[in-house]
């Protein structure tokens, strides 16, 4: 995928051609067969550092309800965001290790999610790791190779148990107990946002939907004016941008995919890409190229993707085989390996492999 430059080029990224190669390129794609009879309202929008699209059966009212639904995203990244000085998290950034800092309704939500998350998967999704991705800048123009020393002093202390959220009768408060603690809520905001937008058309009587943000899917009930499961294509992490290597055949569940092909730079000959290992402070290095989580939760499905590729195969298996017990739903993943070769968790959501 292409990489992302900074937020000075926001407003050039917003032009078409731009979006429909961003679109062509996601790791995700939503696969449509066949003519359809009756009319859908989509909108796309670049939101969330990302191309976003929302498809909606149309009505009288649908045009207006997708634009409260990207009114929110904006409404959303202007909360989560860690490239904007303007935002929440930037705020609480600055702040949240002087004195607790109380947080809006969103923040809190996702952050509460993110941090339970984080414990359960021993920090391999760890939202604290803010002040180490910073130090890479990754997607940016300014991406370098940090010093072991630079490194060492913020690594240690960048962890989750140094997060402190309470709720107090003036909501739920956030206190970092070490100043090296900056949250990144990357690895998990498209999937809040995601659930989020859903939960929005639900409430305004949208029993159909697919919800596309970046790549990060999720499919509200069966496929437009259909009893079909939706089609979605996974991409070949050894082949072009655009070629698709497996379709899975899900109905109301998200996917969600992590890759170490799509953010990255190159230095001497050495690949750095954007999921860093928390116990390193280095981009994460195993025998995986991708892994896609499915199930209900976008946000589950967000954390848990980064979270897998950093724990590597085997872990994530051994996860897996708690993780009903611990989160209360179905998880499922397929893993793309460095060879070519791919393995999932469940051979039945898996509809077809593409050549
Ligand atoms: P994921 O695997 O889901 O997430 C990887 C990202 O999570 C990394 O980029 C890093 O930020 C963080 N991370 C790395 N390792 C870990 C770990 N072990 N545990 C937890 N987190 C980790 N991009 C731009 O170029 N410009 C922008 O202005 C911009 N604005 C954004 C605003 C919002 C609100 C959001 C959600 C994203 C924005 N992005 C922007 C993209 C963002 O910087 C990340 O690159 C993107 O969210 C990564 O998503 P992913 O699905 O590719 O990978
Ligand atoms: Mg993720």
């Amino acid at each position: 995928m292409e990489q992302f430059t900074g937020m000075k080029n926001f407003e050039h990224k917003k032009n078409i051609t731009r979006i429909v190669s961003l679109v062509l390129c996601a790791a995700i794609s939503v696969l449509f067969f066949g003519c359809r009879l009756n009319k859908t309202d989509s909108k796309t929008e670049f939101v969330l550092g990302t191309v976003c699209s929302i498809e909606i059966p149309k009505t009288k009212t649908s045009a207006a309800l997708l634009e409260a639904c990207f009114s929110e995203l904006r409404r959303l990244e202007k909360v989560f965001s860690a490239n904007d000085a303007s935002s929440e998290l930037s705020a609480v950034n600055k702040t949240a290790y002087k004195a607790p800092v109380v947080l809006s309704e969103n923040l809190a939500a996702l952050l509460t999610q993110a941090l339970d998350i984080a414990h359960k998967t021993d920090k391999a999704f760890d939202p604290a790791i803010g002040a180490v991705v910073k130090l890479w800048n990754i997607g940016f123009d300014t991406a370098r190779i940090p010093a072991q020393s630079e490194i060492d002093n913020v690594l240690p202390e960048a962890i989750v148990e140094n997060i402190k959220l309470e709720n107090s009768d003036a909501g739920t408060t956030v206190f970092f107990t070490s100043e090296k603690v900056k949250l990144d809520l990357g690895a998990v905001a498209k999937g809040y946002s995601a659930d989020y937008i859903a939960a929005l058309l639900k409430a305004n009587g949208v029993k159909s939907a697919v919800i596309n943000l970046g790549g990060n899917v999720l499919t509200i009930g069966k496929k437009f004016f259909t009893n079909d499961n939706w089609k979605i294509g996974l991409r070949n992490p050894s082949g072009s941008a655009d070629s698709v290597k497996l379709i899975l055949s899900i109905s109301g569940k998200s996917v969600v995919t992590s890759g170490i092909y799509e953010r990255y730079f190159e230095k001497n000959g050495v690949r750095y890409h954007h999921v860093l290992d928390p116990k390193t402070g280095y981009p994460v290095k195993n025998n995986l190229m991708s892994v896609s989580v499915v199930c209900e939760s976008s946000t589950y499905a967000d954390a848990l993707a980064t979270g897998f590729l950093v724990m590597g195969y085997e872990k994530s298996i051994a996860f897996l085989k708690q993780s009903e017990k611990m989160h209360g739903e179905k998880v499922d993943a397929v893993f793309f390996f460095d060879d070519g070769s791919w393995k999932s968790t469940n051979d039945s959501i898996i509809l077809d492999m593409a050549k």
